[in-house]
C-alpha cells in the first residue's frame, strides 16, 4: 500500500521553467490548482498578459488529493445556507453548482479532454434515524428550488443506511488529468506558467502590485490568489473567517464500478466513489475534523484501513489525507479582496467542494478582471454581509483554532509519538527531536514561521506539521507545503 493520492499514479511531468528574470503582466495569477488553472484557462483569448506561478508543479495541491466528484449534491449545504442567507441565495447556489459541472463538461467536449469524466448518480445519505429529518429539510428545499430529486433507503452497495437522496445529473472526474489538460491548453494559448516559483510577499502600488519571489518580482496590475491558502501574503480578518477541516481518504480495486457516489450527513463523513482505469477503483474520505483535532495519522490511517476493509474492499492500494477551508455561512470566497480594491481578487473556501467552487471561480475571477457581468459575483464576494446573529459559526471557528494554537502551547509530546520523537524545551524555546535508524538527531525548532502554532509530528510521513493552518517541514526544516513560505530553523543540539 502506498501513502499517496490514487490521483498521482502514473503522472509524469516535466517542470515548466521557474521564474528567471523580474517581470511585468497584466494578471498574476498565484497557484495552479483547479481554481489558478481555470481561471487562466478562462482568460486565455482575453487581450491581456497573463502569468500564473505555482511554488510547486500545477495539480499537484490539494486539487490532487480530492475525491473528484462533479456534484452538486453537498451533503447539508442547502440546509446551512438557506438558514443563514435565506432560500434564494441557496438556489443560487445550486445553479451556480450546476454551471460549473456544465462548464466542465463543456470543456471536456471541446477539447477532447481525456480525464475520465463519467456521467452518474450522486446520493446523500444517513444510517442514523436522527438525521433523517435534515435529509427531509434537503428533499424539501431541492423539490422547490429545482424539482428534481428521488428518495431511497438504500444505496447502491450493501453499506448502513436509513434514508437517501438520489440525483442523476452529476459526474465524477480525475482531478489531475484534467488540471493537467487545462495547463497544456493554458501554455499552448499564450498564458506565462511558471512551476517552482514561489511568491513570497507582495507590495501593493498605485498601480497594482510587485510580488517578490526570491529572487524576481512581477508588477502586475492585478493579482489573483489561487493558492489555496491565500491569507499568509494578504491576511485582513479572513484566517479568523476561516478553519481548515482534515479528512482521510483510502483507494482499493473491487469487482465492478457501480457507477454512483455518496456521502453522509451529519455525525461522521463517509464518501464514496468509483474510478477506473485499466482495474476498477473504489475510492473512501472519512474521518473529517477540523484540523488540530485530527493529527494523530498513524491512528487515523489505521481506523480508515479497518473501516475499508470491513465495508468496502480487502485490497487497499492507496492512502492519503486532505485539508480544506470551510467558512462560517457555507459559500466560498470568490472575489474582490477589499470592496475598495479592484486589483486584488481571491478564490478559495471552497468547503469541501472545489472541483465546482475552483471551476466556478475561475469564470467569475476571469469576469472580473475583465470587467464583464457574472451573476454570481455577489453572493460569493469575500466582503459579503455576514448575518453574524445566525453565523455563529465564525465564533465557533475562532475558538477552534484558537484552541488549537492554546494547546499547541501547552502540549508538548503527544501520546502517540515513538521512541525516537520528542519535544524538549530549553529556555523557553521548544525544540523537536527525531532520530532516525542510523541514530542520528534532526533537530529543528519547533514553531511555525507561519502564525507561530507549535508542530506535531506526523509519524507516517515524519513530517512536522502545524495543527493551525495546515504547513508541513521535513525532519530538517525544509517547508513542503504552505502557508508557511519559510523553513524552520535547524539546531546541532539544544545544549
Ligand atoms: C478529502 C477531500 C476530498 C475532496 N473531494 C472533493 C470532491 O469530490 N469534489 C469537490 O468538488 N471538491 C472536493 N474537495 C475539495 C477540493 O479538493 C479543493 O477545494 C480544491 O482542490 C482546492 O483547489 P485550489 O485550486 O484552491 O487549491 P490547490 O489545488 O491547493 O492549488 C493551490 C496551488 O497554489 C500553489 N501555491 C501555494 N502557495 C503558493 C505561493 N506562495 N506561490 C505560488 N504558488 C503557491 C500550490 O502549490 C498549489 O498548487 C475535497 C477536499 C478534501 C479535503
Amino acid at each position: 500500500m502506498i501513502y499517496n493520492s490514487l490521483w498521482l499514479k502514473g503522472i509524469k511531468v516535466k517542470p515548466l521553467e521557474s521564474l528567471n528574470k523580474d517581470i511585468n503582466t497584466d494578471v498574476l495569477i498565484i497557484g495552479g490548482g483547479i481554481t489558478g488553472i481555470s481561471t487562466a484557462f478562462y482568460l486565455r483569448k482575453s487581450k491581456l498578459d497573463v502569468t500564473l506561478v505555482d511554488s510547486n508543479l500545477i495539480g499537484h495541491g490539494v486539487t490532487s488529493k480530492t475525491t473528484g466528484k462533479l456534484t452538486y449534491l453537498q451533503e447539508l449545504l442547502y440546509n446551512k445556507i438557506e438558514s443563514i442567507h435565506g432560500f434564494g441565495i441557496a438556489k443560487k447556489y445550486l445553479e451556480s453548482q450546476k454551471y460549473a459541472i456544465d462548464l466542465v463538461k463543456s470543456n471536456i467536449l471541446n477539447y477532447n479532454i481525456k480525464c475520465n469524466f463519467e456521467s452518474n448518480s450522486s446520493y446523500v445519505f444517513t444510517h442514523q434515524d436522527k438525521n433523517i429529518h435534515h435529509l427531509k429539510k434537503l428533499r424539501s428545499f431541492l423539490t422547490d428550488a429545482y424539482n428534481n430529486c428521488k428518495t431511497t433507503t438504500n444505496l447502491p452497495i450493501k453499506y448502513p443506511c436509513k434514508y437517501a437522496i438520489k440525483v442523476d445529473d452529476t459526474a465524477v472526474f480525475h482531478p489531475v488529468k484534467y488540471v493537467l489538460e487545462l495547463k497544456d491548453i493554458c501554455k499552448k494559448e499564450g498564458i506565462h506558467l511558471y512551476e517552482k516559483t514561489k511568491i513570497i510577499s507582495m507590495d501593493k502600488i498605485s498601480d497594482g502590485y510587485i510580488a517578490k519571489t526570491k529572487n524576481h518580482t512581477i508588477a502586475a496590475k492585478k493579482v489573483i490568489l489561487a493558492c489555496h491558502y491565500p491569507f499568509f501574503l494578504n491576511p485582513g480578518l479572513f484566517p479568523f473567517k476561516t478553519y481548515l477541516e482534515k479528512s482521510y481518504v483510502a483507494s482499493g480495486i473491487v469487482p465492478k464500478n457501480k457507477m454512483f457516489n455518496a456521502i453522509s450527513c451529519k455525525d461522521s463523513t463517509h464518501s464514496i466513489r468509483y474510478y477506473s482505469d485499466n482495474r476498477d477503483y473504489i475510492i473512501y474520505a472519512g474521518l473529517s475534523k477540523s484540523l488540530g483535532n485530527n493529527m494523530d495519522n498513524e491512528k487515523n490511517f489505521k481506523d480508515l484501513t479497518w473501516h475499508v476493509e470491513s465495508n468496502l474492499t480487502k485490497d487497499i492500494k492507496y492512502e492519503w489525507f486532505n485539508y480544506d477551508i470551510m467558512t462560517p455561512d457555507g459559500l466560498p470566497i470568490i472575489g474582490y479582496y477589499e470592496d475598495d480594491n479592484k486589483n486584488l481578487l481571491i478564490g478559495t473556501g471552497y468547503n469541501t467542494w472545489g472541483m465546482t467552487n475552483g471551476t466556478l471561480a475561475g469564470r467569475i475571477l476571469s469576469d472580473l478582471v475583465q470587467d464583464k457581468e457574472n451573476k454570481y459575483a455577489n453572493i460569493f464576494s469575500p466582503t459579503r454581509k455576514l448575518n453574524i446573529g445566525k453565523a455563529l459559526n465564525i465564533v465557533n471557528f475562532n475558538l477552534k483554532t484558537g484552541t488549537t494554537y492554546m494547546l499547541s502551547k501547552l502540549k508538548t509530546n503527544y501520546s502517540f509519538y515513538p521512541d525516537n520523537v520528542k519535544v524538549v524545551t530549553k529556555d523557553g524555546v521548544k525544540y523537536g527531536i527525531y532520530t532516525d535508524e542510523n541514530n542520528k538527531e534532526h533537530i529543528v525548532y519547533n514553531l511555525c514561521p507561519h502564525m507561530k502554532c507549535n508542530l506535531v509530528f506526523n509519524t507516517v510521513d515524519k513530517t512536522w506539521d502545524c495543527p493551525c493552518h495546515g504547513s508541513r517541514f521535513d525532519i530538517d526544516g525544509k517547508v513542503i507545503k504552505g502557508p508557511s513560505i519559510y523553513n524552520i530553523s535547524v539546531k546541532s543540539n539544544v545544549n
